[in-house]
């Protein structure tokens, strides 16, 4: 059972992209932070455009 093959493997880079919770894009998995709330993925882009929330962590935070 030892035969399997390295060649036919994805890269494991081009797996590397995670939907942004914020935003809905997907981004890079490695690029982006947490969200402070749940700790979902947020994006590279929205963390610097100030969000460190998901959506749903934001309106939770507006509808308490
Ligand atoms: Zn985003
Ligand atoms: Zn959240």
């Amino acid at each position: 059972m030892a035969t399997q093959t390295t060649k036919d493997r994805p890269v494991l880079r081009e797996r590397d992209a995670m939907l942004c919770r914020a935003c809905g894009r997907e981004e890079r998995a490695s690029e982006g932070y947490p969200c402070e709330g749940c700790e979902t993925f947020v994006c590279l882009v929205c963390t610097i455009r100030g969000v460190t929330r998901c959506r749903d962590c934001v309106a939770k935070a507006k509808g308490a």
